[in-house]
């Protein structure tokens, strides 16, 4: 089978995470989180970290050219290249969805599937406040969940325009979500 490419969009709190984490080992593809990634380079105190923190903090998204550059050097690296990826929170603004295209393009790849996790509004809110990581203050959650709402909702579209997306809930407990998430996939790859 070829590489699989996926992109996995959903709120924060939506558990796309750890279903990613899951899918990627499940698959034997590269998870590529840029949250995951920001948050070494704050711990690491590099020179993006520094600059990263105070945005992550306050809920805002890093700007997309930081973040463009990033991912596009983390998909040039040879075990991305060698055994595709699932990108986890990334991209979230139509810019950063036309530089992974582009970046893609030039490459002569193209994603397989776009999935939207989708949990209710209600219930991430809940989810995040239980898991009360730093960053998650009722403030910033409430901030992230609006960006999202502005930002990245309309990426759905995005991804429905190039016959991409498909939707899945994600409700109901851990694992099952991961065999709907594995049906899915499983789905678009038998296909091919
Ligand atoms: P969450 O989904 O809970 O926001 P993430 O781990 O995906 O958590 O991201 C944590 C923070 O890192 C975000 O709030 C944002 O500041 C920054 N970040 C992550 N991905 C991106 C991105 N694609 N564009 C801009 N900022 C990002």
């Amino acid at each position: 089978m070829e590489n699989l490419r996926i992109v996995i969009l959903g709120r924060q709190g939506s558990g796309k995470g750890t279903q990613c984490l899951r899918l990627g080992e499940s698959y034997g593809v590269i998870h590529i989180s840029t949250g995951d990634m920001l948050r070494a380079a704050v711990e690491s105190q590099t020179e993006l970290g520094q600059k990263a923190k105070a945005i992550m903090d306050a809920g805002d998204l890093v700007s997309d050219e930081i973040i463009n550059a990033i991912v596009a050097q983390r998909i040039g690296m040879n075990d991305v290249s060698e055994n595709g990826f699932i990108l986890d929170g990334y991209p979230r603004t139509a810019s950063q969805a036309q530089a992974l295209e582009e970046e893609l393009l030039v490459k002569g790849l193209k994603l397989d599937l776009a999935i939207n996790l989708e949990v209710p509004v209600s219930e991430v809110t809940q989810r995040m406040l239980d898991r009360s990581r730093a960053d998650d203050t009722e403030e910033a959650i409430r901030r992230r969940l609006e960006i999202y709402e502005n930002e990245t909702t309309p990426l759905l579209e995005w991804f429905e325009d190039r016959n991409n997306l498909v939707v899945v809930s994600g409700l109901g407990p851990e694992d099952e979500v991961f065999s709907r998430l594995k049906g899915v996939i499983d789905g678009i790859t038998s296909e091919n």
